[in-house]
């Protein structure tokens, strides 16, 4: 059985729609391009997944006029087929090994832009390499344009979304089934690669095994530590299914065989702290919340249970294409949730020397309030063996 076959995916025409709203926004901003080099900015505008290389490869996007993309020769090939190079929503603009790229792009836009934005994550080299080709022209990012369309996922990004959560809870499920006790944290966390290759994503991205003390640190690499009886695990897991991210935690109480060894009183305290956490900021998702707000109310929680200082990390972070991404559930954040808008809700406590408890759900804002993509229980898992 293939688990491809009924995944949503985004439809060839919604690149068209994507690239005319960029533009508007574009328009409106007063920007004279979008100069968008290989990321999920591309991928969001395009459908192209290109390969991240020294040499450039940049979508030029003026407000009106034709799209350019200009892509390495060796890179045309692949950039032709991508779903916006397949029609001609973008025109392949192909630079050889002694041609100056950047010039190129400078070459593609009027004669001296007042203002360019260039995507977050273009590398230094090619920022520095696109201000000496355009002498005068002011530089932006790009997400004052994008923040707004990347942040509102429509209806097949979320189905994507929701494929990628519950491929992940069926990956917590199996681990979370066992055996665990006298594994090493290292061989769960292949276990956790394969099966959410199994499960249908895309590969692994990340599998935090994080048992006993290791549990305290948020983002623990898992290594030769066993597990035991008598210890929490904190198992945060994930990676793209069609491109689009999951990203569960879940912890675990391990007891022995027997049902010795069960959870202490303190960590049953700091498990129902972090569920009642997590689930009033998920009770309080609508449009028009706040992103600091959420962050309060779950913190508020912790707070009055004595254990503010150990909620070491914001409530939570946009989810998308990339796992981390705009909006941020933290406090001063400006950015309110809007009908679409997915994130994680991720509270958590750490003690320092003993263990820790985080429980993370991804959760797409809907008109009527949360619809949690994550459907794996909130009760604490005691796994015997
Ligand atoms: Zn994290
Ligand atoms: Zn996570
Ligand atoms: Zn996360």
């Amino acid at each position: 059985m293939s688990l491809t076959v009924g995944r949503p995916s985004v439809p060839a025409q919604r690149y068209a729609d994507r690239l005319g709203r960029a533009r508007v926004a574009l328009a409106a901003n007063g920007a004279d391009a979008l100069l968008i080099g290989v990321g999920s900015d591309l991928v969001y505008l395009t459908g192209y997944v290109a390969m991240p290389l020294e040499r450039l490869t940049m979508l030029v996007l003026p407000p009106t006029g034709s799209a350019t993309l200009v892509a390495p020769r060796l890179e045309a090939m692949a950039a032709a087929i991508s779903p916006a190079g397949s029609t001609d929503l973008v025109e392949i603009v192909p630079w050889d090994e002694t041609d100056d790229a950047h010039a190129l792009v400078a070459d593609r836009l009027r004669s001296r832009p007042s203002r360019v934005l260039v995507g977050d994550k273009l590398w230094a080299m090619h920022v520095l390499g696109l201000q000496a080709a355009m002498p005068g022209t002011a530089f932006g990012l790009a997400t004052d344009v994008l923040r707004t369309l990347r942040t509102r996922k429509d209806a097949d990004e979320v189905a994507l979304l929701r494929a990628a959560a519950r491929a992940a809870d069926r990956v917590v499920m199996a681990i979370a089934h066992g055996p665990l006790i006298g594994r090493t944290e290292a061989d769960v966390s292949q276990e956790i690669a394969d099966r959410l290759r199994d499960e249908g994503h895309d590969f692994g991205e990340f599998g935090i095994v994080a048992s006993g003390p290791n549990a305290a640190s948020p983002h623990h690499s898992p290594a030769d530590r066993r597990i035991e009886a008598g210890e929490p695990v904190v198992l945060d897991l994930g990676g793209p299914l069609g491109g689009y991210k999951s990203d569960t935690t879940r912890t675990v109480w391990l007891a022995g065989p027997d049902g010795s060894k069960p959870p202490d009183p303190e960590f049953l305290r700091i498990y129902d702290l972090v569920k009642r956490a997590n689930e009033a900021a998920e009770a309080a998702v609508r449009p028009g919340a706040s992103c600091a707000e959420l962050d309060g109310i779950a913190r508020r929680v912790i707070t009055d249970g004595g254990y503010g200082p150990q909620f070491l990390h914001r409530l939570g972070h946009g989810i998308g294409l990339e796992t981390h991404e705009e909006p941020y559930l933290v406090a001063g954040s400006p950015d309110k949730l809007a009908e679409g808008t997915t994130f994680s809700v991720e509270p958590g406590i750490y003690l320092e020397g003993r263990y820790g408890v985080r429980i993370e759900d991804i959760v797409a804002c809907g008109a009527g309030g949360a619809d949690v993509l994550n459907e794996t229980t909130h009760e604490l898992m005691v796994v015997t063996g």
